[in-house]
């Protein structure tokens, strides 16, 4: 069985060499929809796959990171990423250009090493993640499953390369939240939230 779980944000991005010049040579914005599908053959002891309640502590808080941020890609000018770091405090860097489809697969990545460091509670079982699917436009989207991911064909990403600025850590409920991810501390995931 399938479960969706709907997030929103405004992020502002270049998507370099892109084929239209508003795209790659203009920052924009996007009203994104972000789309966390799960899988599982069983249900929990609430005979539900997994509770979305849950959802809204480190998901939701890793997704909202890039809310009212900018998204950079660590190989784009390091002047261009320098001017915006330096008068935008809501940024978050990321090995591969932030296009949806990049997009999509950094977020299945985070979304992955969350459920990997979270204990099940509630007799959830062999819950997976099964896509991430990134709305950039009302018109089109794109949708990431785990090969993709993990794909090198389209640029690895390291975890540890994906980056944070401090304005974007001090609005987490623990400014070393990622930090933790990365170390994969294991995190509680309490039955009632
Ligand atoms: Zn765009």
């Amino acid at each position: 069985m399938l479960i969706r779980k709907l997030f929103k944000f405004e992020n502002a991005h270049i998507v370099r060499d892109c084929t239209t010049q508003r795209c790659s040579e203009n920052i924009h914005g996007h009203s994104y929809k972000i789309e966390v599908l799960l899988e599982s053959n069983y249900l929990d002891d609430g005979q539900m796959v997994y509770d979305f309640g849950l959802t809204k502590r480190s998901i939701k808080e890793m997704i909202d990171s890039f809310d009212h941020a900018i998204t950079l890609w660590s190989k784009d000018d390091p002047q261009y990423i320098h001017a915006m770091k330096q008068y935008s405090n809501r940024w978050v860097e990321l090995p591969v250009s932030p296009s949806a489809e990049q997009f999509s697969r950094v977020i299945y990545l985070i979304v992955e090493r969350i459920l990997a460091c979270t204990d099940m509670q509630n007799g959830e079982r062999e819950v997976t993640l099964h896509s991430i699917i990134v709305h950039e436009t009302e018109t089109g989207y794109a949708q990431g499953f785990k090969e993709d991911a993990h794909s090198k064909l389209m640029g690895e990403i390291k975890l540890e390369d994906i980056k944070f600025s401090n304005q974007v850590k001090s609005e987490w409920s623990d400014s070393t939240l990622w930090q933790k991810f990365l170390d994969k501390e294991r995190l509680e995931n309490p039955k009632k939230v």
